[in-house]
This record gives structure tokens, C-alpha cells and sequence, in this order.
């Protein structure tokens, strides 16, 4: 009897893959083990074996695989279930699934691109023979193709080849170009092996009485170094010896003293054996755990409504402390963009070196270290800290999955698929592993709260501040008669611009939000009406004033700042709107003295851009911090007295059925980063339309009031979460091809749906790097099952790629969140 092996392959194609293998080779083989496969005519690429049988497959001939990758699997059945449901439920591939699960180091294929690491230490490393000559080939060209590596070794499968190189740290890969920054070294020492003992550390002293500055330092360190026999930082030596790294150095000449360099960049834990004592919660905290227990033992998800600065943190930490007491693992799920340090040495400081930390900022090899620590259900990893990534590690034992900030829209990922949303796969995940699972936030989702109203999810609330300090007093500016009055400096109120001097006055620092980045998001012609635009996309283009350009926010178009118009050629250009850059630039005249900062895209580039302005404005040498959406997420600064909305209209205006949720969301969350300390914080939002329902409900903090007016109206147009919702996106770069193909597929599904199909649409922004894009969004009545829509659906897609003339136009689904 032949057998055979059925294998996800890391591309979109709808079916799994059949291949032979030996007698031998089916023993060893496992589902979730990898193996290296040909695919047409030349390819290779890793697979993840599925299943293991005997029957052959009936249009093609089976090919024999590779090679075996290794000899356990690195991925266990409950993921293979999880991602299933994944493709299942976002509609797309098993391989797409895969290849946005796994580290990429464990998806090596013919088309990478490998790259030498200049960083590699040849010394540490004893290479094979293969592994040196593609070391050397790299010494000559920095990069080389899979290709171009098997003519040099001659060998039709190096897969296991790269692999070694990659866990010996000699190569990269192409992704992983960005991550070949400089890594900051910090200096260590300790005594040197021969001094360690205490009598030869007198004799040492003992020779040292002619030089007593050196002999100062040789005690302050065996005195630091008493308890906990590591190296010590050299700046703390030289503090605490009161010496100078002169005199260090020559001790380390002498080889009295050993030096050591440590690597500090990467988010490890750094502090000692001892860890803080968990806070005791008060009783509002103290009710709201009793309630998620109660809840837990109902098997429900549980929604933690508390308001910012309650403390749920902290309820978190008491709930992650009794699973990992029973050996349990545990999840703290975040938007990428709140995991941030901050976050990080909290939970460290309570678990020490149990808490492991994931995101798509981590390179490789620690990815993989993770990814291992977890599978092996280590205890370095048994506290998991991770962004929407983090949901697809080996767990093995998971207890607790924890998803904060779950409103976050950031959950969603849009491309490429999958197309999933991680709190709602956040739930699926935790239930296929028996796991209790609580849901945060102080402005929870429409959805989630919907889900308590409805009894499926438990509630547990706390509506008070942690030490009672008071919710931040609100109050809405109205800047259409301000301007009427002239009394507007720039985009500051009178109102905005005397509780910022008061606020400066007191020693206290201000953040304000504006939602756009850039200094003008239009620049006009006033004679003509001309406004430059994007060559590729269906949009002006920003006006950045630092650099003096003119950038396009949707690809990476931009021009020099032009000084007349190029329609007309008048010198009458002038700027329409405002983003955070002109705010910037405002303050720096209105407030000469204070230091201002910004922080958007623009200022948080690359891997520590995000923290460094965190922490200057932490160590206040910020007063005022200027930024968009990135200050709203669960930062926790203690001398924020002031919070101002430079303009809360351009929120509320956008075209999407969820923008009034979101604009009350970011609205007290932002507000929320006023006043977490004693005293009452003030917060200022400016708007045109202050009268607006939702500026009303954020005001008086009126959760209640807006979830009730937001769940009519859902109910009265069909959408989420009473209805279900599918987008399905056509992209295509000939615009008559994309109307035609868009118009066929709507009216197929109008066979089917009849007037729950709108559209086709086209978007706000209707092309975007030369791609037309058109949607139709269908609407999927409670009584109709989503399974048998999403199937019909995919059929209709089947007969749609039958026809030759729309081929190349691009079907994309959203579900649930588009
Ligand atoms: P949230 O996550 O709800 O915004 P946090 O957990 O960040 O709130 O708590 C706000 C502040 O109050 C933090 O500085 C935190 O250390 C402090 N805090 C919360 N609970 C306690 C407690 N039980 N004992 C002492 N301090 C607490
Ligand atoms: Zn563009």
C-alpha cells in the first residue's frame, strides 16, 4: 500500500496538496510537522503536513516530497482546528492562514531572498561544510537567491541548509531587512575568575593599598555583587564606587576586573530574582474579580467594563497570578500599538522573567524563541504578552486568555489575509482550549456589550477611578463662534489657549489631539481652485511642511512643495485643514517657552521612534505633546493635567457605520489620559458641532445613552451586530474592467440576496496605487446562516474566475469588520 501525505502550502490556493512518501517516512510523519516539498515546474517550499493516508490523488500524479524537516511537530493540532476555523470563517486559504501563523524562518522557500548578517560571530559558530561555502558566496554578494545557493552547494533541496545558517545567526532573510539595526550594548563587569574567592580578594586588596580609588571600586563591587553574583552595569559601579570609568578601564586592563557586553534592545527582562508583590485590590476591584469568576464558572466570556484609570490592570495581573499558580498558560492580547514598555515592565515587575513578549517588531530568531518556549510550555513563556500575532504561538496548556482595550478597531487585520478580527478569534481560540476569557475596556464595542445585553457574555464593572479620583471635567468649545468673533489664534480657542497657560503655569503637561498627520491635508490654488493630487491615488496630497513636500497618505508618492500653482501659475497657494505638524508649529509661537513634541507616524518610525517620545514625556522634558489616535491607547502618565480635541467634526463626519462608536471611543479614551493622579483633570474638546449626540455623550459620559442610540440604528439599517456583513472589495487598474466585473458579481448575488446586496461602490478613496476599487457590501439577516451565504458566495466567486475577461480583478472579503 503507497502513502501519502496531504500538506498546506504557504499560498492562496483553495485545496490542501497531495504528495507520496515512504514507508519509513509515513512512520515518522505526524500532522504539524514540516516538510520541504517541490511545487511546479522549479519551486520548493516548506509544507505543514495535515494528514497522513492512503489514497492517491486522482488529477494529478502525486510528486515524493524533499525532505522531513524535523522530528516533532512545531504545530499542534488545536492550532491546525483554530486554522481552519480562521479560513473558514474570513474566506480565504489554509495557506494564507499558515503563512501569516508561523515566524517566516519556519517557511523558508525557492523564492527567499537571503542576506548575510554583518553581525554574525564566526568565532561562536563552528560551520559544516555547506553552511561556510554559502557564507563565503555571501562575503561576495550580499544577496543571494534560494536559486542561486543550490547551483553553488548543487544540491536540489538547501532548505535544511538555511535553516542551520539561520539558527546560527549567519543569514537573514529578506523580511527581515528592517530589523538590522544597531543593537545597543551595555557595558557589565564583575570580578575577574581568579579574585572571586574571598581570601584571594584580600590578598588583592591587600597588593591594591597604593592605589585606594581602584581598591574602592574592588569592594563596591563584591559588595554589589554579594547577593546576586551577576555582572554589574558600569554605571551603576561608577555611581556607587563614586568613581570613573578611567579607573574602571585600567582595573579591566589589569585583568582584575572582567567585562562583559549585553544587548539591551530586545524587550527582555532585565531586573533580579525578586519580583514586586501583587497591589491588594480595593473593593470596587476586589467586586469585579468575584463577578469574572462567577461568571467563568458559567463557562462565559466575561466583559470588564471599568472606567479609565479603574485599575483593571491591575485585576488583570490578580487573575494571570492564579493561572500560572496552577501551571496554567496565559494570554494578555493588546493592539499592537499599547504594547508598549510601559505595559511591559508592569507585568515584569509582578512575573519577572515569565513573561514573554510577541509582535511583528520582533525579528526572527526571537520570534522563533517564542514560538519554541511556548510549544515546550517553558516557564519563560508561560505569561504571553503580544499583539494579534500572539494568537497563533504552539499553546499547549492555555487557562487564561485576557484581550484589552478589546474595542481597539486596530484587532482587525486588513491585509493580507487573513482578514481576521483577533478578539473575536481571540474567543474562538480560548474556547477550542477550555480557556476563560475576559474582554476589557473603558469604552467596550458595540458587539461585546450587545453580547451581555443579550446574556451571552458575564459583566463584571467598576465605575470608579483607583484612588477616587474623579473623572476628568468635560467641556465642549464651540469654534464656529469663536471664529465667527475672530477670537481664534490659529486652530486654538480662547478657552484652549488659558487652560494650557494655567496648566503650564502649575508645572503640569498638556496633551492635544488632532487626528491627522502632516502639516495641511490640502493645499489650494485660491485663484484657480487647483489642489494637487496624487498621480496613483484618488486623493490630494499632504502638505508636510518639515520636509517641505507634498506626500500622498496611501503610497509613497511625493513631490517638492511647489511655489506657484501649477494649473494657473499664481503664487496663491494656500493650505485647506490642519494636522498635528501645524499644531506643532502654532504652539512653538504661542508657547516659546514651552518644549513641545509630536508624536504620529511621521515621529515614531522605526523600532524605538514610539518609545523614546513615550518616555521624554514620561521623564517631563515634554510639556506639551501633540498627537494623533497613537496617544489614546493605555498610556499611563502621572502629570497629564490637561487634555484638548483640537476638532472633533472630522471624526463624527466619517463615512463608515461604525464612526460615531469609534469617535465616542477615542474621544474618552484620550480624555482619559487627563488627571490619573489626586487632582481632577480638565479636558477641552473644540468642535463646530458641539451640540452633536455623541460630543453630548462623551461629555457626561454617557455609555449607556450611546450604546442604546448606536444598537437602533444598527437595527434599523441592517448592520452588525444584529445583522451580519460581508464587504467584498474588486481592485483592478483598468477602470471599465473593474466596473463590469464588479456589476457581473453584485448581480449574481442579487439572485440570491435580492436587496441585501449594496453596491457596487466605490470607496472614499476610489484608487489607490493605480488600482480601481469598487465594493459591494451584503447583508446577512439573523435568521439566515452565514455558513450556507459565505458558501454561496464562494460560488458565485467560481464561476466568476471562469470568465477569461475578468481575470486579474481581485476579490477581497471582509466579514464582520469592514
Ligand atoms: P486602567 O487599566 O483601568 O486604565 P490601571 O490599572 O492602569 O487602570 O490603574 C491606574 C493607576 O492606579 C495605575 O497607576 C495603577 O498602578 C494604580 N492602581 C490600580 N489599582 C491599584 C491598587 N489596587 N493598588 C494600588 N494602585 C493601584
Ligand atoms: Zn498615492
Amino acid at each position: 500500500m503507497q502513502d501519502f501525505i496531504n500538506v498546506i502550502l504557504p499560498i492562496p490556493i483553495e485545496k490542501l496538496f497531495t504528495y507520496k512518501v515512504t514507508e519509513e517516512e509515513a512512520k515518522l510523519l505526524k500532522p504539524g510537522m514540516r516538510v520541504a516539498v517541490p511545487f511546479g515546474k522549479s519551486k520548493i517550499y516548506t509544507a505543514l503536513v495535515f494528514e497522513i493516508h492512503n489514497t492517491p490523488p486522482t488529477v494529478y500524479e502525486a510528486k515524493q516530497i524533499d525532505q522531513i524537516l524535523e522530528d516533532h511537530p512545531v504545530v499542534t493540532q488545536v492550532q491546525l482546528k483554530f486554522w481552519h476555523w480562521l479560513a473558514q470563517y474570513y474566506m480565504c486559504s489554509l495557506g494564507e492562514v499558515f503563512r501569516a501563523a508561523v515566524p517566516s524562518a519556519l517557511l523558508l522557500e525557492s523564492e527567499t531572498l537571503i542576506l548575510r548578517n554583518d553581525r554574525a560571530d564566526l568565532e561562536e559558530n563552528d560551520l559544516l561544510d555547506d553552511e561556510f561555502m554559502v557564507f563565503e558566496a555571501l562575503q561576495h554578494q550580499s544577496i543571494l537567491r534560494v536559486q542561486e545557493i543550490s547551483d553553488i552547494l548543487d544540491k536540489k533541496n538547501i532548505i535544511p541548509v538555511l535553516n542551520r545558517l539561520l539558527k546560527k545567526n549567519i543569514i537573514f532573510l529578506k523580511e527581515e531587512m528592517y530589523e538590522q539595526y544597531k543593537p545597543k550594548l551595555v557595558r557589565y563587569v564583575q570580578l575577574g575568575k581568579s579574585h572571586r574567592s574571598e581570601e584571594n580578594l584580600e590578598a588583592l586588596l591587600n597588593g591594591m593599598t597604593r592605589a585606594p580609588k581602584q581598591s574602592q571600586v574592588v569592594l563596591t563591587l563584591f559588595q554589589l555583587q554579594a547577593v546576586t553574583k551577576k555582572p554589574v552595569k558600569v554605571s551603576d559601579l561608577e555611581n556607587a564606587s563614586n568613581s570613573s570609568s578611567a579607573i574602571i578601564k585600567t582595573l579591566i586592563d589589569k585583568g582584575i576586573l572582567e567585562e562583559q557586553f549585553v544587548q539591551t534592545d530586545r524587550v527582555v527582562y532585565e531586573g533580579g530574582d525578586e519580583t514586586e508583590t501583587l497591589k491588594s485590590l480595593n473593593d470596587f476591584q476586589k467586586e469585579a474579580l468575584k463577578d469574572i469568576k462567577g461568571s467563568f464558572k458559567d463557562n462565559k466570556v466575561v466583559l470588564l467594563h471599568g472606567v479609565t484609570s479603574s485599575g483593571k490592570t491591575e485585576v488583570y495581573v490578580k487573575l494571570i497570578e492564579e493561572y500560572v499558580n496552577q501551571g496554567k498558560q496565559a494570554l494578555y492580547l493588546l493592539p499592537e500599538i499599547a504594547l508598549t514598555t510601559q505595559l511591559i515592565s508592569r507585568l515584569q515587575a509582578y512575573f519577572g522573567e515569565k513573561v514573554a513578549v510577541y509582535h511583528s517588531k520582533y525579528n526572527v530568531q526571537e520570534r522563533v524563541e517564542v514560538w519554541n518556549n511556548v510549544l515546550e510550555n517553558k516557564p519563560v513563556a508561560q505569561i504571553v504578552i503580544g499583539a494579534r500575532s500572539a494568537l497563533f504561538l504552539p499553546f499547549n496548556d492555555l487557562g487564561l486568555v485576557i484581550v484589552d482595550e478589546e474595542h481597539e478597531s486596530s484587532f482587525k487585520q486588513y491585509d493580507p489575509a487573513p482578514r481576521y478580527h483577533a478578539r473575536d478569534a481571540a474567543i474562538v481560540l480560548g474556547n477550542l482550549h477550555g480557556s476563560d476569557i475576559l474582554l476589557g475596556s473603558a469604552t467596550p464595542s458595540v458587539e461585546s456589550f450587545y453580547n451581555v445585553k443579550v446574556g451571552k457574555y458575564g459583566y463584571a464593572h467598576i465605575e470608579r477611578r483607583y484612588g477616587n479620583v474623579l473623572m476628568p471635567d468635560m467641556e465642549l468649545v464651540d469654534i464656529k463662534e469663536q471664529s465667527r468673533k475672530k477670537r481664534m489664534k490659529g486652530h486654538f480657542s480662547e478657552r484652549l489657549l488659558e487652560e494650557i497657560t494655567e496648566t503650564l503655569d502649575n508645572g503640569e503637561q498638556v496633551i492635544l489631539f488632532q487626528n491627522r498627520r502632516g502639516y495641511a491635508p490640502i493645499m489650494e490654488c485660491t485663484t484657480c481652485g487647483h489642489a494637487p493630487q496624487c498621480p496613483n491615488c484618488d486623493v490630494s496630497l499632504t502638505y508636510h511642511q518639515h520636509r517641505k513636500q507634498l506626500r500622498c497618505h496611501y503610497c509613497s508618492y511625493h513631490i517638492a512643495l511647489q511655489e506657484t500653482c501649477q494649473a494657473c501659475g499664481n503664487a496663491t497657494l494656500d493650505t485647506k485643514g490642519f494636522g498635528t505638524e501645524q499644531v506643532e508649529q502654532e504652539l512653538n509661537t504661542l508657547f516659546p517657552k514651552a518644549n513641545v513634541g509630536r508624536m504620529d507616524l511621521d515621529t515614531t518610525r522605526g523600532k524605538h521612534g514610539y518609545e523614546k517620545i513615550i518616555t521624554s514625556f514620561e521623564q517631563q522634558e515634554i510639556d506639551i505633546l501633540v498627537g494623533t489616535q497613537m496617544l489614546t491607547k493605555g498610556l499611563d502618565f502621572r502629570n497629564v493635567n490637561l487634555v484638548g480635541i483640537m476638532n472633533a467634526d472630522s471624526l463624527l463626519n466619517f463615512p463608515d457605520f461604525r464612526a460615531h462608536e469609534r469617535s465616542f471611543q477615542l474621544l474618552t479614551q484620550v480624555a482619559g489620559r487627563a488627571g490619573r493622579t489626586k487632582k481632577r483633570g480638565k479636558v477641552i474638546i473644540q468642535s463646530y458641532n458641539p451640540n452633536h449626540r455623541i460630543l453630548q455623550q462623551v461629555t457626561t459620559n454617557d455609555y449607556l445613552e450611546m450604546f442604546q442610540e448606536q444598537i437602533y440604528e444598527r437595527q434599523q439599517y441592517k448592520y452588525p451586530p444584529i445583522n451580519r456583513i460581508i464587504k467584498i472589495t474588486f481592485k483592478h487598474k483598468d477602470y471599465n474592467k473593474l466596473n463590469e466585473a464588479a456589476e457581473w458579481f453584485a448581480k449574481s448575488l442579487r439572485n440570491s440576496f435580492g436587496g441585501n446586496v449594496l453596491g457596487p461602490e466605490y470607496p472614499p478613496v476610489a484608487r489607490i496605487r493605480n488600482q480601481y476599487i469598487k465594493n459591494v457590501i451584503v447583508k446577512i439577516g439573523e435568521n439566515y446562516s452565514l455558513v450556507k451565504t459565505k458558501n454561496s458566495i464562494k460560488r458565485i466567486e467560481k464561476s466568476f474566475n471562469a470568465i477569461s475577461y475578468y481575470r486579474g480583478v481581485r476579490v477581497i472579503y471582509n466579514v464582520d469588520h469592514i
